[in-house]
C-alpha cells in the first residue's frame, strides 16, 4: 500500500521541521496489563523544541508562510498550548518573529500553569505574548489575533496567521497524511498490521489527517479519536468536515465517509485541560510499566480512553492496537501542582 503515490500532497508548500520517521515501539508490559498487543508511534519524538504532533502540522503552515514571504507568525492557543510553543520554535528556525495570544481556557489553575512548562519555553524562544480573556470561542480568538496581524501589517511587517477556527483550511492535517504514509512504510518493513489505531482528537487535524492518509493508501484500520476538547456530538461532524477538506486538498475526494469517523468521549469530563482520575491512572500506569511519559491534557487522556476501550472489550483480546503519542510533555510542568497533589493522594511519589 505504500506504493500509492500522493502527488497532490507532495506539490503543497512545506518546510522540513521534524526528525522523522519517528520510532514505532512495542509496549509489552502495558499491553499485557490491558490484554492487548500494544504499540506506540512516538510522535513525541519529532525533535524540534521538545517535539509533538504540531511539528508535523507546522511543516505545512510554515510552508504556506514562506510561500507568502511572511516574516511574522501569529497564533492563538491555551496557556499551556503545545502548538503555540512549537509555532514559536518553527518561526525561529525559519528566521521569523512570533506573536502568541494565550486564551483563558482552564479555570482555577496554580501559578505554575502560567509560568512553567510551555509558557517558559515561549519566553525562552522570544515570543511576544498577549492574553485573550475567552477560551471557548475559536472565531473570537482568531479575530483577536487578526487584529494584531493588521496592526503589524500597518507597520510594514508581513504577518502570517495560523488560525484555529473550523472555517480556515486544514493545512495541519496534511502533516498527518505524511505521517500515515510514514507509518505505512514502517508497517510494510516490519510486516505488521494493526487492528485498531487510537489518537487524540482536539482540533481534529491529527485524527482527520491520519484517517484520510490511511484510507488514501488503501488501509482500512479503524481509527478512534479520543475527545480531549469537545464531546462526541460536536467532534464527530468536525472530524468528518476536516476529513473531506483534507481529502480534497490531496485529490483523494470521498476516501472517508461518515461511518469511518469513530470518536470516544468517555474520559473527557470535566473538560479540556482538566485532569480526571482516569487520566491520572493512565499516566501512572504508562510511567511505571513502560517509563512512558504522558501529559495531562492530551496523551494521558487519550491513553485513558484506550484503557477504557480495552477494558470494555472493544478491541478484543490480544488485538494489535497502535497508540499515537502526540507529545505535549512540557505541560507536565505546567500542571506540576495538581499532579503532585494527586500523587500525594495516591500515597506515593513523596520522599520522607
Ligand atoms: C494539539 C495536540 C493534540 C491534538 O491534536 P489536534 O490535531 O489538535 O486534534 C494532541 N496531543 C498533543 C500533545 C497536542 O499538543
Amino acid at each position: 500500500m505504500s506504493e500509492v503515490a500522493l502527488d497532490a500532497l507532495d506539490a503543497i508548500p512545506r518546510v522540513r521541521l521534524g526528525h522523522v520517521p519517528t520510532p514505532l515501539d512495542a509496549a509489552p508490559a502495558l499491553g499485557r496489563e490491558l490484554g492487548i498487543d500494544l504499540h506506540i508511534k512516538r510522535d513525541d519524538c519529532t525533535g524540534l523544541a521538545f517535539g509533538g504532533n504540531k511539528v508535523r502540522q507546522l511543516e505545512f503552515y510554515l510552508g504556506a508562510a514562506r510561500a507568502e514571504n511572511a516574516d511574522y507568525i501569529l497564533i492563538t492557543g491555551a496557556v499551556q498550548s503545545n502548538f503555540v510553543r512549537l509555532a514559536a520554535a518553527a518561526a525561529r528556525i525559519q528566521g521569523m518573529d512570533i506573536h502568541i495570544q494565550l486564551e483563558e481556557r482552564v479555570p482555577d489553575m496554580h501559578e505554575s500553569y502560567r509560568l512553567s512548562g510551555n509558557v517558559l519555553l515561549n519566553r525562552l524562544l522570544g515570543a511576544r505574548l498577549s492574553s485573550f480573556p475567552v477560551g471557548e470561542d475559536e472565531s473570537a480568538a482568531d479575530a483577536g489575533i487578526e487584529a494584531i496581524a493588521k496592526h503589524l501589517a500597518a507597520q510594514g511587517r508581513r504577518p502570517y496567521v495560523i488560525h484555529l477556527g473550523i472555517e480556515h483550511p486544514p493545512l495541519g492535517g496534511l502533516g498527518y497524511v505524511v505521517a500515515a504514509r510514514e507509518l505505512a512504510v514502517q508497517m510494510t518493513e516490519r510486516n505488521v498490521a494493526f487492528d485498531h489505531v487510537v489518537v487524540a482528537s482536539g482540533s481534529a487535524l491529527t485524527h482527520s489527517g491520519l484517517l484520510v492518509g490511511l484510507r488514501a493508501l488503501g488501509n482500512r484500520v479503524p481509527v478512534t479519536g479520543v475527545c480531549v476538547r469537545r464531546g462526541a456530538r460536536d467532534q464527530r461532524p468536525r472530524v468528518l468536515k476536516r476529513c473531506r477538506e483534507i481529502a480534497a486538498l490531496i485529490a483523494k475526494d470521498a476516501c472517508v465517509d461518515a461511518d469511518d469517523v469513530r470518536v470516544f468521549d468517555g474520559v473527557l469530563a470535566p473538560g479540556y485541560g482538566r485532569l480526571n482520575a482516569e487520566t491520572m491512572e493512565a499516566m501512572v500506569m504508562a510511567a511505571r510499566l513502560e517509563a512512558l511519559m504522558l501529559d495531562p491534557v492530551y496523551t494521558g487522556k487519550t491513553m485513558a480512553g484506550l484503557v477504557a476501550l480495552a477494558r470494555e472489550g472493544v478491541f478484543g483480546k490480544g488485538a494489535r492496537v497502535l497508540f499515537i503519542h502526540t507529545g505535549g510533555l512540557p505541560a507536565l510542568f505546567g500542571y506540576e501542582r495538581i499532579l503532585s497533589q494527586r500523587l500525594g493522594d495516591l500515597g506515593e511519589g513523596t520522599t520522607a
